[in-house]
């Protein structure tokens, strides 16, 4: 199964995503994660990504097309993977169609968690408070909710038209969203 978890910056992605990886044995691939582990190992990729990332502009599309397709192996052999934080436009998700197509795969469900800007706003101020990440402060928040409104949330009709979306309402704990999700899921088939 291929799942995408769907939704703006801070909704709860990369929560769920981890707590998925746990209750069923499913692969993340966090575009996001790979970018900070590059910046952090100090590779020449982190250097070029590192001031697009705080300012909370997106990086180019090749990059992240390639970092994931070099991910897409351990995807197979864990018979899917979710998506976390890709793709985040309609190019990379025509890339991501293309590459599961060669692979006699595609993606099975898009779970889009609803949440509402103010109480983002609120959650990043929180967490950069805690977290410290260089793009979870206002203004680099800003751009990033931003760019998910203008390139991420056009993609909601691509999936919506191939009746692979679903939407969870993403305001409540951890826990009650995480039910939710399960529900769409249905039961782990382990
Ligand atoms: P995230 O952890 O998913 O919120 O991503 C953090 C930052 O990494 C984003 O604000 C972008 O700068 C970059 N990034 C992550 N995934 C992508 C993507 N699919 N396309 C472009 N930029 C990305």
């Amino acid at each position: 199964m291929n799942l995408i978890l769907f939704g703006p910056p801070a909704a709860g992605k990369g929560t769920q995503a981890k707590r998925l990886v746990d209750s069923r044995q499913m692969v993340q691939l966090s575009t996001g994660d790979m970018l900070r582990a590059a910046i952090a190992s100090g590779s020449e990729l982190g250097k070029k990504v590192a001031g697009v990332m705080e300012r909370g502009e997106l990086v180019t599309d090749a990059i992240v097309i390639e970092l994931i397709e070099a991910r897409l192996p351990e995807a197979d052999a864990a018979g899917g993977a979710i998506f976390d934080g890709f793709p985040r436009n309609v190019a990379q998700a025509e890339a991501l169609d293309q590459m599961l197509a060669h692979r006699s795969a595609k993606i099975d469900l898009v779970i889009r968690l609803k949440v509402d800007d103010e109480a983002l706003m609120q959650r990043i101020a929180g967490r950069f408070a805690e977290s410290g990440r260089p793009d979870d402060n206002p203004d680099s928040f800003k751009v990033r909710l931003d760019a998910y409104n203008t390139q991420t949330a056009p993609l909601l009709p691509y999936y919506r038209e191939q009746k692979k979306l679903v939407e969870v309402d993403g305001m409540g704990s951890v826990d009650t969203v995480a039910a939710a999700i399960d529900k769409a899921l249905g039961k782990p088939r382990r």
